[in-house]
């Protein structure tokens, strides 16, 4: 037996240190909310990133091996997959497995970080690099306990792609021949998005082989294989053709041919589309304006996310230095010190596909600042060694590096203690799922907006019309129609959309070769039901017309929380289809913190409520309402309603949630509409809905027609 080297001890204990000081860190959130039960279900912390669920409902389904045609649960995916594998082999519940995943698999970076040191024989550098890296502020952010999603591996895995790439360089092994391979075919698997990165890192490999090292035939191989790995076909069929290539390449006596295989591999990267990802997303980018739903039928214009999501315009500079480096101060010093590591240790500049993606983030959205976290962290940490090798003794060494250490990692630990997030769901939100779940069957949809899509059809196990993926202008406009229009209008709307979204899954089943342009559901109803005018279509469903057959039940999931984003739920609708005119605003005001201020009561700063006459003070506009109602939760939890009818030619109302303490200024129209009748006020035709589960929090009602 081979007793290890002390190089070897050391690299592992630094692993190890810097490992577990990872984890201990997000456990910081943990012990914060350590008894706060609205944040728990089944006695464990939920999770507090919406698309988790997505990954969550996939594993549940791999699990049970339950999943229907078109529930658009992602049984395929990576994520859902490694969680599921996990569930199987450890003995811990589904609820600790999801909550705790990121925690130890992110961890993981410091693996690389510390090995890459090693290999220019600077350990320390390579552990004060891991311990900033692993809890740098945007890495933290999105890989603390609890954000259950992709982001978890999506660090690690070019991490130690880098990592064997310096070392198949600097040792030209054959065995990091292999590794690089496996890791870019895990790295696919994982995020199929990951072409970029290893296209860039393929790119520097090339360019370093043409320039300083055209005689190795290592290079050659590296290259080779890595293209192979890199292919457009499935990863089933990549994994054998890398591993065979390997064996291959360990017979010296076919090192003449490796000229012959990297262009076998350059053509058949080419042939199947290897280019393609890239070519679209380009696509995507330049000409996406192009982009019209339905360009040879009623050319409607739906409402585009994008106008609701904030512009990734300009960020200041000491946010993104702050999410890289924790600090400006020691961004600066890492940008500075990377600069000198790579002048020192040339081979660190295959590092730079990383910090160029990181860098994107000026242009492309703060979630790309993580790619930049552990190479910038080399940066800082290489200035704290080298500070270290001048100083006068062994003691003040390590004193040194000790201090500095901790002053760069002191404003992150900072950042996790004051970065107190919430789960996405509360308690009682999810109990009213849960019961949801033994009302409702499988096929049947539930009707929300798209931020509870993935949550309601993890823990109700049913389906959705939209979700945290699928939420374009075209399928959020029937939801929004629904939630903001008269419950008469809007049950009918749910009919219609939910045959439709079905009866379009099942004809492009049966087409699915032909390749058929595919109209909106609002616009095929809208030709179904005679009409060449939306608008007209849409008047239409005031009055009574033939709906198509019931399939399945209807719920309607309606959260408090939403009356936070109901003007934005408005947009999508509030829209004239046909010309993409934008309508006006709903007249839409919600106030928590009122004040009595003797014969008013204080809505904000500038709005007043007259306590007997109701009178509104809008700065110098004074506004008779139509009504005020004050709703309240009797002993029985049953809501009541007192209402007074003011003035009747008003079109402002006041409900005032006595319980929630919440006032609301309506408009007439927002004040009919499905969202408040039936959340706020419990108002509706028995004839069309039923209430079958909720509390204050959240109501859920089903549909009769
Ligand atoms: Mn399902």
């Amino acid at each position: 037996m081979t007793s290890l080297t002390k190089e070897t001890k050391l690299t592992l204990l630094y692993i190890f240190i810097a490992f577990s000081f990872s984890v201990a860190l997000r456990l910081i959130w943990t012990y914060q909310f350590g008894g706060y039960e609205a944040f728990k279900f089944n006695g464990q912390f939920m999770i507090n990133t919406n698309d988790g669920y997505f990954w969550a409902e996939g594993a549940r389904d791999i699990l049970s091996g339950i999943s229907q045609p078109n529930d658009l649960s992602p049984t395929t995916e990576a994520a859902s997959q490694l969680t599921a594998f996990f569930a199987k082999i450890l003995p811990i519940s589904f609820e600790s497995l999801i909550l705790y995943m990121p925690v130890f698999l992110s961890s993981l970076v410091v693996v690389p970080i510390i090995l890459i040191a090693r290999g220019i024989n600077n350990l320390e550098m390579g552990l004060i690099a891991a311990l900033l890296a692993s809890i740098a502020w945007s890495y933290y952010n999105r890989t603390m306990v609890g954000y259950y999603d992709t982001d978890m591996l999506n660090i690690v895995l070019p991490m130690f792609l880098l990592w064997t790439i310096i070392w198949a360089i600097q040792t030209k092994e054959e065995k990091y021949l292999l590794l690089a391979a496996l890791d870019i075919v895990i790295y696919r698997w994982w995020y199929p998005q990951s072409y970029s990165l290893e296209f860039s890192f393929f790119g520097l490999i090339l360019a370093y082989t043409l320039i300083f090292d055209r005689k190795n035939v290592y290079n050659y191989k590296l290259l080779a294989i890595m293209m192979f790995a890199m292919i457009n076909v499935d990863g089933m069929i990549r994994l054998p053709i890398v591993v065979a290539l390997y064996l291959a390449f360990k017979q010296v006596k076919l090192d003449k041919y490796v000229y012959v295989i990297l262009g076998i591999s350059a053509i058949t990267f080419f042939s199947t589309g290897g280019l393609e990802p890239i070519w679209l997303r380009l696509k995507l980018y330049v000409f996406k304006d192009a982009l019209v739903v339905g360009e040879q039928g009623l050319n409607l214009h739906f409402f585009s996310v994008m106008q609701t999501v904030r512009e990734a315009g300009q960020i200041p500079f000491s946010e993104f230095a702050n999410r890289i480096s924790g600090h400006v101060i020691t961004f600066v010093l890492s940008v500075v010190g990377f600069i000198y590591l790579a002048y020192r240790h040339k081979i660190m500049l295959f590092a730079l596909p990383m910090i160029g993606l990181g860098f994107l983030a000026s242009v492309g959205g703060l979630r790309f600042t993580i790619y930049a976290v552990p190479v910038l962290a080399f940066g800082v940490a290489f200035l704290i060694t080298e500070l270290a090798t001048h100083m006068p003794t062994q003691k003040l060494k390590v004193l040194s590096m000790f201090a500095f250490t901790l002053a760069i990692l002191y404003p992150n630990y900072k950042h996790i203690e004051g970065y107190k997030v919430p789960t996405v769901m509360n308690a009682d939100e999810v109990k009213v799922l849960d019961s949801l779940k033994t009302i409702a069957h499988r096929e049947d949809y539930v009707v929300a907006w798209w931020d509870y899509g993935y949550p309601i059809r993890y823990y109700a196990d049913v389906k959705t019309l939209t979700d945290g993926a699928k939420h374009d202008g075209d399928v959020n406009f029937p939801v929004s129609f629904i939630l903001t229009n008269p419950p008469a209008v809007a049950a009918k709307m749910a009919r219609l959309d939910v045959e439709y979204t079905e009866k379009t899954f099942a004809n492009a089943q049966q087409n699915r070769d032909k390749n058929l342009s595919t109209f909106s559901y609002v616009e095929q109803m809208t030709t179904d039901y005679g009409f060449k005018d939306t608008n007209d279509f849409l008047l239409s469903l005031e009055t009574e017309i033939e709906l198509p057959k019931k399939t399945r039940d209807i719920y309607f999931y309606l959260p408090f929380n939403m009356l936070n984003i109901y003007p934005t739920v408005t947009r999508f609708s509030y829209i004239d289809l046909m010309n993409g005119k934008e309508k006006a605003a709903p007249f839409y005001f919600i106030s928590r913190s009122f004040r009595d201020v003797g014969s008013q009561i204080q809505l904000n700063q500038e709005v007043f409520m007259d306590k007997k006459t109701f009178t509104l003070t809008l700065g110098s506009k004074k506004i008779t309402p139509k009504r005020f109602v004050k709703t309240l939760y009797d002993e029985n939890m049953q809501l009541k309603k007192e209402m007074k009818i003011v003035d009747v030619n008003s079109n402002i109302n006041i409900v005032y949630m006595s319980n929630y303490k919440t006032f609301l200024l309506l408009d007439e129209a927002t004040y009919n509409s499905l969202y408040i009748q039936l959340m706020v006020l419990e108002e509706y035709d028995k004839n069309l809905f039923e209430k079958v589960a909720g509390n204050p929090h959240a109501k859920v009602y089903k549909l009769k027609i």
